[in-house]
């Protein structure tokens, strides 16, 4: 029988996911199919609860099912996901289990172009669910994490969880930015500023940037978002947005599977979807 994967959320028609998983599972030969299933929030735990009871290989959460995984009193979170307060994948091999993989997904995103990151000042915009996976990926690493948010309390928040798993995580202001990232290593936005369709928009322009910088915008579409085209521009190494979404489906594909997938192959569907 073909083992059945998914994607649950509400709106879930326009997820990359199926094309991305759909493309691994083809190249691997598998007999399988991963499916977008609509569910609200109200509906997940009668979902997954479902899901695992007709033996579903797996299943990611997205919005808005992330945060409400964790209110599920049957749904057992790893660390990572309880810290992050998100659970993006759903094992049920033992029982049904919580994962978050988005902050794997921007770290290999993010070392594949610049290698490790330990001890590397990290400036990271956004205090978002995306921000908040990546701040505690890149802490546990060794990074030093400086996190800059519009909202400066819930930036401040969010350093504070992390340093309380024992990160070097500070939190500032933007008013900060600009002598931040004249001493960083790498610039992360994990804000939606840039992404379509305000395309012109940026938080950081190119003359905050300097030629040593990698700078990696996890926004996907576009893919060369404003903040990238500055980046270029000034010198600095860029990161588009689209690995950090293939990465966070290959570390769910593999929790599942216990098979690591073909990346290139995930990403060529990722990118002719975007139509790039
Ligand atoms: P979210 O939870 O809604 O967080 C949004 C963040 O953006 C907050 O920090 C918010 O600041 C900030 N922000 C929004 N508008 C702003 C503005 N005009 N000026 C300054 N800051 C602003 O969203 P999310 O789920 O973290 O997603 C953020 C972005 O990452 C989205 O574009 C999403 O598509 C992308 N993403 C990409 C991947 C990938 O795999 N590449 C994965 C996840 C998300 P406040 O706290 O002040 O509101």
């Amino acid at each position: 029988m073909e083992e059945v994967f998914g994607v649950f959320g509400d709106p879930v028609e326009h997820s990359l996911s199926p094309v991305m998983h759909n493309a691994a599972i083809s190249a691997l030969g598998m007999k399988a199919r991963y499916h977008a299933f609509r569910v609200s929030r109200e509906g997940l735990g009668d979902a997954l609860l479902g899901a695992c009871a007709m033996g579903f290989g797996g299943v990611n959460l997205t919005i808005p099912l992330k945060e409400r995984a964790l209110e599920l009193g049957f749904l057992e979170p790893d660390a990572l996901s309880r810290g992050i307060g998100a659970v993006n994948t759903v094992d049920f091999k033992d029982g049904i289990r919580g994962f978050n993989t988005d902050g794997v997904g921007a770290l290999r995103a993010l070392e594949d172009a610049c290698g490790s990151i330990r001890g590397k000042r990290v400036v990271l915009l956004g205090a978002g669910g995306a921000a908040r996976a990546i701040a505690f990926q890149f802490a546990s690493v060794g990074a030093r994490v400086l996190i800059v948010n519009r909202t400066e309390e819930r930036g401040r928040r969010l350093a504070e969880s992390v340093s309380s798993v024992g990160g070097a995580v500070e939190a500032f202001g933007f008013a900060s930015l600009g002598e931040l990232l004249d001493s960083a290593h790498v610039l992360v936005n994990a804000t939606s500023v840039g992404m379509h369709p305000l395309v012109n928009r940026t938080i950081v322009t190119g003359d905050m940037l300097h030629p040593g910088l990698v700078v990696f915008d996890i926004v996907y579409n576009p893919l060369k978002t404003r903040l990238l085209l500055e980046a270029e521009a000034a010198g600095a190494r860029i990161v588009t947005g689209e690995m950090m979404l293939v990465y966070q489906g290959a570390e769910a594909f593999r929790i599942w599977t216990g098979v690591m997938p073909p990346v290139d192959v995930m990403k060529r569907a990722v990118l002719d979807a975007l139509g790039v």
